[in-house]
């Protein structure tokens, strides 16, 4: 622990960005606009289109906030739909979480819930009438010969021998393709635009290719699949969405997506690109936290160092905390990296408020009173929270031996240390004003046991009828009433704000972001925590009791953050 005279006092719930209320941003605007010109009939119409290749994480949060968020405004609806093209990477398992982890950050899809792979008849029928208008072709070449063809930044591409393939054969082919007639790899479907497009993703691009592999809902109907670009486009397009809003790398996409919808003469909606959320010392990206999973960096998708939702719950992170950090990190669009300092400070302002404060100790240090009676305890009044009079007092019991934090003793204390050292007296917060006189070792010389003296005179931990003053005021435990448990410290998974410098990001993974201490001493209050329950440890910062692991007598915590908050001091100073 650092810091001097902490007395537990978390001053930070103030509103350093100054935007705590309901953010307005560029798409907002659009959408007005468009209400204002009756542009899709006073509807509006957002979407969210995980693919159930993962997990979520805290950047899928941001556009679930952003396109619920406008859906709810403006009396409109968000549809969820699942993007499940690509069977070789997609299951029912990620499925689930996904409506799980939706769900929990509070947001309802109603009755809108879809999957592209509902579409997959209709997106066939639409790619067969791009062949009849002669906007399609099945192309041989080989997967290599296609990315050779394509051409460069600087160089335009080269056409296909097989462009110029007559309707009727590319019709043919294609139903070849759909009927497993083909082998995988052996074709693909492709559109035909212009292989000289400075665009490249409209050199040409791939509709559809073949690969045997059931999917998770349509089994083995199909054995050939649509790519990304093709499908979200249409699939937009059949559920009359308004504004599909993505992100900023689907820039150049919108023209291949503007390209299809007009080709085939659909309802089209309008795409709007923002930037991504980038959070430092964090990775995100589904491709790479199942490397972290599978690799076994992390104990598993919920891992409580892992920036998914369920990783970020099990932590001890609300929904309401995630929410409001989506609102004050805006959007817009350009590309940036959010401090994380800034999704604690949401979550310290929410549990500042709603979480009991209680005594635990992480690193016991003994302590016998010797003037305080061998038999004896007593009960001391403790506030649950200063910040909300409402949430009342507790008894704490006190007595002859105590614990306090290893680290609030120094036998030489530095100058500006100022809580206990020998000849020193600080005050026990609730309880009383003690004075250390003698410090024990153990052979080694560590320090296994202070002997103190306490003052009668300050109970309740008030000062003494002479007025005398102590500057540190620390937290502690009665021995004999505490009880054991295991509490989790968890640190940033990276040690580096841009764990992406390097092209081995694991190079990066912080090898102490996991501290797990077995032997900590806590109020017995604690002893029946329910699993899932937050509180403020004194001076320590915010715990939850472990979702899985914690069990009323057997508690087991998880630190969600300390108490500094880093993010206020960036404010103040800007
Ligand atoms: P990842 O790169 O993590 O695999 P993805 O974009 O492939 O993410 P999808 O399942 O396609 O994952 O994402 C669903 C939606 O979430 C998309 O509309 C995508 O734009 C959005 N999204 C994904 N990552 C972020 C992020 N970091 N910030 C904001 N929105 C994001
Ligand atoms: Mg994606």
């Amino acid at each position: 622990m650092s810091g001097e005279n902490k007395t537990g006092e978390d001053k930070t719930h103030t509103d350093p960005a100054g935007k705590e209320k309901a953010s307005s941003n560029f798409i907002k605007h659009i959408i007005e606009d468009d209400l204002k010109t009756d542009k899709y009939d006073g509807r509006v119409v957002t979407r969210f289109p995980p693919e159930p290749n993962g997990y979520l994480h805290i950047g899928h949060a941001k556009s679930i906030c952003l396109n619920f968020g406008i859906a709810n405004q403006y009396q409109g609806t968000c549809h969820l739909r699942f993007d499940d093209t690509n069977p070789l990477k997609e299951s029912v398992e990620y499925v689930d979480a996904i409506k799980e982890d939706v769900r929990w950050l509070g947001f309802d899809w109603t009755k809108h819930l879809y999957y592209t792979s509902d579409y997959f008849d209709r997106l066939y029928e639409c790619a067969i009438a791009l062949i009849e208008k002669g906007k399609a072709y099945v192309d041989s070449l080989t997967a290599e010969e296609i990315r050779d063809f394509r051409g460069t930044l600087n160089e335009p591409g080269k056409e296909s021998p097989y462009r110029n393939r007559t309707v009727t054969e590319n019709l043919a082919l294609f139903e070849k393709m759909a009927k497993g007639e083909l082998e995988d790899g052996s074709c693909v479907l492709r559109a035909k635009i212009d292989m000289a497009s400075s665009n490249i993703i409209m050199r040409d691009p791939t509709l559809y290719r073949i690969r045997r592999k059931d999917h998770h809902r349509t089994g083995n109907k199909w054995c050939i699949y649509p790519m990304y670009d093709y499908a979200h486009c249409l699939s937009d397009s059949f559920e009359k969405i308004t504004h599909s809003i993505c992100t900023l790398e689907f820039v150049n996409n919108r023209e291949l997506y503007d390209w299809i919808l007009d080709a085939l003469e659909v309802y089209h909606p309008q795409q709007i690109e923002f930037a991504r959320l980038n959070l430092s010392y964090t990775i995100l990206s589904k491709r790479r936290l199942i490397q972290l999973v599978e690799e076994k960096h992390v104990s598993g998708w919920d891992d409580p160092r892992m920036p998914t939702l369920s990783g970020l719950r099990r932590r001890g992170y609300t929904a309401a905390a995630i929410r409001k950090f989506c609102d004050m990190i805006g959007v817009a669009r350009r590309d940036s990296m959010v401090d994380i300092s800034l999704l604690e400070h949401c979550l310290r302002e929410e549990l500042n408020v709603s979480a009991p404060r209680v005594m635990g100790v992480l690193h016991p240090l003994k302590i016998v009173i010797e003037n305080y009676p061998e038999d004896q305890s007593e009960m001391v009044e403790a506030i649950n929270n200063p910040e909300d009079e409402s949430m009342g007092t507790r008894k704490i019991p006190f007595s002859r031996v105590i614990y306090i934090e290893r680290d609030d003793f120094m036998e030489n204390p530095p100058k500006k240390f100022y809580r206990l050292g020998p000849g020193r007296e600080v005050r026990l917060r609730y309880a009383y004003f003690i004075t250390c006189h003698d410090v024990i070792k153990d052979e080694s010389g560590e320090i296994i046991e202070l002997r103190c003296t306490y003052d009668p005179e300050t109970r309740g931990g008030n000062t003494p009828p002479d007025g005398r003053k102590v500057k540190a005021t620390l937290h502690w435990v009665s021995e004999k009433h505490s009880i054991n448990a295991e509490v989790r410290l968890y640190d940033h998974l990276f040690s580096v704000e841009n764990p992406m410098q390097s092209d081995d990001f694991t190079e990066h993974l912080n090898p102490d972001s996991l501290v797990a201490l077995g032997n900590c001493k806590l109020e017995p209050g604690l002893k029946n925590a329910m699993p899932g329950v937050h509180y403020q440890f004194e001076r320590l910062g915010y715990f939850f009791s472990d979702p899985l692991d914690s069990t009323p007598g057997n508690p087991v915590f998880n630190r969600v953050s300390t108490l500094r908050d880093t993010w206020a001091k960036i404010k103040k100073k800007m």
